[in-house]
């Protein structure tokens, strides 16, 4: 027997309301507090839902989201064509995917408490309470998740020295553009290693594309990018795709200063040594944050999600807790680890760029269907007892 009946969900993203509906199915009452005070509808930019992610998504109700992307064609900088890995992804924006995700959770029951800021937390033996900043607190419940993202107040309460994301050296843009100006691309998204950034686009039968751009740059926080202008960065992006044979420049073009998205410095979270105390643990981005080059971190948040709330549904937290990280440490961090190294390859210096373009062929033979089997085959298997 499990024990546990009730769980504070804290962060209404997408691993928290994925929590919530997987552990109502689970048995368990979940209700999510959001710092914010309203919803994330129409923010944020696009992102890869990978098979895996998708069969997670599936197991608490979520059917398919967003456009099929089945294959990402590689480039070099002149824009010829590297190699074709064929991948069947799904391109969606996160505002879409997020919206789904919050119906749902709503239609099965789940509270969402906007303005609810967890600044700290009150345990005792016979439960937990999240204290948020306004000064009121949750009602008591037996555990309490963490799915407050990448700057998670939770890791550092349940580990005051909780390590700090880490940056790739790459700020991150990107935009929905109207008239894309290009044929379709079908299924395809078009990659490449432009000579001082990377590049990525899709474009569709309605006319309309989106890209997006990995700049090398010192570090800088969201504030801070957002202290340049739309237009300047859409002068520096122009400025760093100049020369390259891929329609960059192009889309730039087309893409109006008010549509750009600045997503900000990519970082991840190689390793955080402590998911879980007491009646606290991690989910998603606080305790796996891999960066976008992976196209994994909703699908492995989604993945956490579930495997949690089968532990949950399964054994006492303490144990419960134990078994889910051992279910899923090596495996995020091994994905974490493979979006590292793509990071590195975009932000080569001249030197690095000649040796990355040299050994890119040799990359894509390692991103055969085969070889990614163990990242986009992985299902979870709700039906199965978790062990202690
Ligand atoms: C607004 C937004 C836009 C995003 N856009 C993109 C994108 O375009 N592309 C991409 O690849 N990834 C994006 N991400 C990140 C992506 O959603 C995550 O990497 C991934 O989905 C894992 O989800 P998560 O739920 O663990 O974290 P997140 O999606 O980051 O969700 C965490 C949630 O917790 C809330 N929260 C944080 N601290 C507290 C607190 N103390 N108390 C209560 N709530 C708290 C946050 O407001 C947020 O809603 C975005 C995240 C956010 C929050």
């Amino acid at each position: 027997m499990s024990g546990t009946r009730t769980a504070i969900v804290v962060g209404g993203g997408i691993a928290g309301p994925v929590a919530a509906l997987a552990l109502r199915r689970a048995g368990i009452e979940a209700t999510v507090h959001e710092s914010y005070a309203t919803t994330a509808d129409g923010i944020g930019g696009g992102l890869g839902i990978a098979p895996n992610g998708r069969a997670a998504l599936g197991l608490v109700g979520l059917d398919r989201v967003g456009a099929p992307m089945n294959a990402i064609v590689l480039q070099n900088h002149k824009g010829r064509t590297i190699t074709e890995i064929r991948q069947p992804m799904q391109f969606s924006w996160r505002a879409d995917l997020y919206r789904r995700l919050y119906d749902l959770t709503l239609s099965q029951g789940v509270e969402v408490h906007h303005g609810h800021q967890l600044v700290d937390v009150r345990e005792s033996d016979t439960g937990i309470r999240a204290v948020f900043a306004d000064g009121t607190a949750s009602e008591e419940a037996d555990a309490l998740i963490g799915a407050d993202g990448l700057r998670s107040t939770v890791r550092r309460l349940i580990d005051p020295q909780a390590p700090q994301p880490r940056y790739s050296g790459l700020l991150g843009f990107g935009a929905q553009v109207h008239g894309a100006g290009l044929p379709p691309t079908g299924d395809r998204m078009y990659m490449a290693f432009g000579r001082r950034a990377f590049f990525g686009y899709q474009s569709f039968d309605d006319g309309t594309g989106v890209w997006f751009a990995n700049l090398p740059h010192s570090y800088l926080t969201w504030q801070q990018v957002r202290q340049t202008s739309n237009e300047e960065w859409l002068r520096r992006l122009g400025e760093a795709f100049a020369g390259d044979g891929v329609p960059a420049l192009e889309l730039l073009r087309r893409t109006s200063p008010d549509d750009l998205i600045t997503a900000g410095p990519m970082q991840d979270l190689p390793h955080v040594p402590h998911w879980h105390r007491g009646r606290m643990v991690l989910v998603g981005d606080s305790a796996h944050a891999t960066s976008p080059s992976s196209g994994q971190g909703v699908s492995l948040a989604a993945e956490s999600a579930v495997e949690l709330a089968r532990a949950l549904r399964d054994l006492p937290h303490d144990q419960a807790f134990a078994a889910y990280e051992r279910a899923r440490r090596a495996r995020v961090e091994r994905v974490i680890a493979q979006g590292a190294r793509s990071n590195s390859g975009k932000a080569a210096g001249p030197v690095g760029r000649v040796v990355r373009d040299a050994l890119l062929p040799l990359f894509a033979r390692l991103a055969t269907p085969e070889k990614m089997a163990w990242q986009y085959d992985h299902r979870i298997r709700w039906e199965d007892p978790v062990a202690a």
